[in-house]
């Protein structure tokens, strides 16, 4: 539509907005429910992955529409995984009632409450993944703990706003197993608790953690709100955090509260789960965050190195995601669609803040701050598919990107407004900086922009919604520059080379060396993978990892000497130089080819076929950093410094 037309809708769109919480869909009815659902979830069957569950809704007699959560909160797509629900029974009066799948919408059931009934008797088991999916739908139950996402055991009406629908959960969980969430108990009993009713939207935005070896500290002593690190692990010696490790996770919430200036939760936990066997990632909610990572992440050297931001990031959210999201995202329930098109915002910004924090309190040194930076942006530098896909698509196109994984991600792309955002943030921090000559940077654009607002209380999941354009007004409150202009360049692009200019503005340049730096070092060692994605152009299994052979070939640079050579991802490495595959191996024949001039010969496997590649490549082993440039403001370490 034409631009003036656009506008004035943006405008439009931003004061009601304002006025109220998520914006709301035509179909879905913005009224209180008549009555209160209630909600048990018997998790004691957890180790075999079968959550039993029990709903009840009040209803009146006639057609009714019931959903299942389909667009998940955080996961930003249609993810909610009904493929698990089984067993499904609806009765009334103990009488069982038929339902129908809609055609169109897999997640809706429509069914006829017969005359006399007012209450449905929803009844199921939720066979939690067993492998493979992402987020929630991924691994979230074994023999010692269990990660509930309540979108995974409910149904709801499905017109109605979920905020506007109130329901009553309890939780049984395994004997001996202890328990945390950011809802409200209200009765506890030896296996489990009641909570106090909260609406859907809530209740899907309060995951709940059990383990059998569990630990709580207090990140926030005396505070108010408090805030809690909540773990559960595998082995009772995974919880073993440090005082150090303490430390920091306190400086944390500090750093966070001075960066932001507000806080807009009741209260935070953090539910940390230390597992092998679950899956691995982190998703944000108002009041907690479901942070789920490796067993020895607290008494492993490198596993606390290389990705101590999983905890920063996710806590951002709280501000950056949750009490201000896009409007697009801000959908009044799991059955509407949600729109990505500011996901550089939501997940962009908070890539880099979450970074930022995680350097400011002492998780990383500057250093390592700046070693992680320089890992970005030669990542987003050996990135071909900039020349047909610009970072815009990345977010409009989120939904499917999340599930694409490894191979050609240099060419597809993926979701890369998460790595690129912190690259497109620091060009805004270092150029406000670099403007107003020192007196200000995006920590004053931070406080405006998530700091305190009178017209929403300090309660949780009341969801102020902003635009494009309040993002470029803010900027130019605090410094003004054609911001919009240089947004649009950015997301627009379609420039094969990322845009470097923050750590050039910073007083910094990325380099390769012959040597990894010790963040690299300790990323290869977690990932079990060897990046030479700057030198021959592949990443492979080191060791055996995650659904990986060691040999297996993850990725392959779109134009590199191993692309040119024939290699692509899902191969394996068999020999190097008629060799059987070995990572360090690997690395000595680029070396020797970097001196004899000789092809790299690889023994390739391709499904059932073998055959054998020669690789013309002497320019030896290339690893990213940043150098200072002299003469230049260094402005990168204040950015990394405790405030
Ligand atoms: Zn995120």
């Amino acid at each position: 539509m034409p631009s003036m037309i656009r506008r004035a809708a943006a405008l439009a769109l931003f004061t009601a907005a304002a006025a109220l919480t998520p914006l709301l869909d035509a179909k879905v009815i913005d009224a209180a429910y008549p009555g209160t659902l209630t909600l048990k979830v018997d998790l004691s069957d957890a180790a075999r992955k079968i959550f039993a569950v029990r709903e009840t809704m009040p209803v009146k007699a006639g057609p009714l529409k019931i959903a299942f959560p389909k667009w998940i909160p955080g996961e930003h797509g249609p993810t909610g995984p009904i493929e698990g629900v089984t067993g499904l029974k609806i009765s009334g009066n103990g009488q069982r009632i038929e339902w129908r799948r809609d055609l169109e919408d897999m997640y809706v059931l429509h069914l006829e409450v017969p005359a006399g009934v007012s209450t449905l008797d929803i009844e199921f088991q939720f066979l939690s993944p067993t492998g493979g999916g992402s987020f929630g739908a991924g691994v979230s139950a074994t023999p010692r703990m269990v990660v509930l996402e309540w979108n995974q055991v409910l149904f709801y009406p499905a017109d109605y706003h979920g905020g506007r629908v109130q329901i009553a959960p309890s939780i049984k969980v395994p004997a001996g197993w202890e328990f945390a969430t950011a809802l409200e108990k209200t009765t506890a009993t030896a296996d489990g608790a009641s909570f106090k009713p909260v609406s859907v939207t809530e209740l899907i935005d309060s995951p709940l953690m059990a383990g059998r070896h569990f630990k709580r500290i207090d990140l926030a002593p005396g505070a108010n709100p408090p805030v809690m690190l909540n773990i559960a692990a595998d082995r009772a010696e995974n919880l073993d955090i440090t005082d150090a490790q303490i430390k920091q996770h306190r400086n944390l919430v500090k750093q966070a509260v001075a960066l932001f200036g507000a806080q807009h939760y009741d209260h935070y936990d953090f539910l940390l789960a230390l597992s092998d066997k679950t899956n691995h990632f982190g998703l944000e909610h108002h009041q907690s965050s479901d942070d789920r990572t490796v067993a020895d992440f607290f008494t492993s050297p490198t596993a606390c190195l290389a990705d101590p931001a999983l905890l920063p990031h996710e806590y951002v959210h709280s501000w950056n995601g949750k009490f201000r999201r896009p409007a697009g995202l801000a959908t009044p329930n799991a059955g509407v669609p949600m729109k990505g098109e500011l996901l550089w915002v939501y997940e962009g910004l908070t890539n880099y803040l979450g970074e930022v924090l995680t350097a400011r309190s002492g998780m990383w040194t500057a250093e390592q701050y700046r070693d992680s930076v320089a890992m970005t942006a030669a990542a987003m530098d050996h990135r071909p598919g900039r020349a047909w896909r610009p970072l815009r698509d990345t977010a409009d196109n989120a939904q499917t990107l999340y599930n694409t994984g490894n191979a050609w991600s240099n060419y597809r792309r993926s979701v890369d407004f998460y790595p690129e955002g912190t690259l497109l943030w620091l060009d805004i921090d270092t150029k406000i900086r670099e403007l107003s000559g020192g007196k200000k940077s995006l920590d004053d654009y931070i406080k405006i922009f998530y700091g305190k607002d009178p017209a929403f209380a300090r309660t949780s999941h009341d969801v102020k919604p902003y635009d494009f354009d309040e993002v470029v007004k803010t900027l130019n409150t605090v410094q003004p520059a054609d911001w919009k202009a240089l947004l649009h360049s950015r997301l627009d692009s379609t420039e094969v080379r990322a845009p470097l200019d923050g750590i050039a503005r910073g007083g910094w340049k990325l380099v390769y060396t012959d040597t990894p730096t010790e963040l690299f070092k300790a990323s290869q060692k977690e990932s079990k993978m060897l990046n030479l994605m700057y030198s021959l152009g592949i990443i492979v299994a080191s060791d055996k990892g995650r659904g990986a052979e060691p040999g297996e070939i993850v990725d392959v640079l779109w134009g590199s000497p191993a692309f040119e050579a024939g290699l692509a991802p899902g191969l394996k490495i068999v020999a190097v130089n008629g060799e059987g595959f070995d990572g360090d191996q690997l690395v000595a024949a680029l070396t020797r080819a970097q001196k004899d001039k000789a092809p790299i010969e690889l023994l390739v496997h391709n499904q059932d076929y073998y055959s054998t590649v020669k690789i013309n490549y002497s320019e030896g082993p290339k690893y990213p950093r940043l150098i200072r440039v002299e003469g230049k403001p260094d402005l990168m370490t204040p950015i990394a410094a405790a405030k």
